[in-house]
């Protein structure tokens, strides 16, 4: 069965990218990658992945091209750039993004395919590094429902809930909702456990009693061991999640919407991205209390 698969483009293999496309080779589609550092498609290229030396080559080469790379500048250069998948992309090809990026430059995208005759999804995931791994992410996609049912079966490899959520863009806002909850959820852990050190409580059993209880959150479990383990390596960067909450906090301005438990998320995050923290992960905003700076003015003028 596996000659019938479609030929599968990836851009971008790092900590998602990677466990992400290792599952559609595993799963007998045929996989070219690219990367922006070539050592880390080094292991798909081990087990079968064809290197191709840019993200328009790679696109040139495949009936469907998967990227997930960084920020939106990134994806806009993947795609929208002379040479870049837009150019490349055989006709009739479909394009799936899947980086967070903005819902703006998702319509983009959509516009500049259907111009050229090729099909394209925004469709963002959640679930982090170990979702990743373990191919149980949830991906929210948006774009028309024809497309959507060709990248279904990749979705279902890579992922466990899958859902159509509107047209283009509208996998992005979603995402931003998810981000949102988030922002809620990791300050809800970070400041549940430093009460509990304050005082005086033993934290290991703290967070295995509550784990059974209403703070219990994805957040909770995934980060509560790695912050008793002092484990800040990512899992998912802080530099990424500030990019997010400022995407949503843009997004919730243009709707005229206020939300201020997401502007203190930012605030703080900002002040841990600026002091060293960008490279760790999100759960890393337990130093920054450790420090005692959170109590500090953060004023950023992205609020
Ligand atoms: P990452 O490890 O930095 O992976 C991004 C990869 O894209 C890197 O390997 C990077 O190359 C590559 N890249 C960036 N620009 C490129 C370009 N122009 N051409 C080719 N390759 C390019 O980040 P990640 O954790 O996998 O996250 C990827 C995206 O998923 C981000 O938008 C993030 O917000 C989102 N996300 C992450 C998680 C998570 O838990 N990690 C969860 C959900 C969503 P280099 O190797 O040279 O840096």
């Amino acid at each position: 069965m596996s000659h019938k698969r479609p030929t599968v483009a990836f851009i971008g293999t790092g900590v998602m990218g990677a466990a992400m496309a290792r599952h559609l080779l595993d799963a007998g589609y045929p996989l070219v990658v690219f990367n922006r550092t070539k050592a880390k498609a080094e292991p798909l290229l081990d087990a079968g992945a064809i290197w191709a030396g840019s993200a328009g080559e790679a696109a040139s080469m495949a009936d469907v091209t998967i990227t997930m790379v960084g920020y939106p500048r990134d994806v806009e250069e993947v795609y929208l750039a002379p040479g870049g998948i837009i150019d490349q992309a055989p006709d009739g090809a479909l394009l799936v993004d899947m980086t967070t990026s903005t819902p703006t430059l998702a319509v983009r995208i959509a516009e500049a395919a259907a111009a050229r005759g090729l099909a394209a999804l925004d469709a963002p995931v959640s679930g982090g590094d170990v979702g990743a791994r373990n191919a149980t992410l949830t991906i929210m996609v948006g774009g028309d429902a024809a497309a959507y049912e060709r990248a279904l079966p990749l979705f279902e490899v890579m992922g466990k809930t899958v859902t159509l959520m509107g047209g283009p863009g509208a996998g992005q806002h979603t995402k931003m909702a998810n981000q949102i909850g988030i922002a809620g959820t990791m300050l809800g852990l970070i400041e549940a456990l430093q009460y509990a050190k304050a005082a005086g409580l033993d934290l290991a059993r703290v967070h295995a009693a509550l784990s059974g209880g209403g703070a219990n959150s994805w957040s909770w479990g995934a980060y509560g061991p790695r912050i008793l383990a002092g484990d800040f390596a990512p899992g998912f960067y802080v530099k990424h999640f500030v990019k997010d909450l400022r995407i949503a906090l843009d997004e919730a301005r243009t709707l005229g919407l206020a939300l201020p438990g997401l502007g203190l998320a930012e605030r703080l995050y900002a002040r841990l991205h600026e002091s060293g923290g960008a490279e760790l992960g999100t759960h890393a905003l337990w130093l920054l209390y450790e420090r005692g700076e959170q109590a500090a003015p953060v004023d950023h003028a992205g609020d």
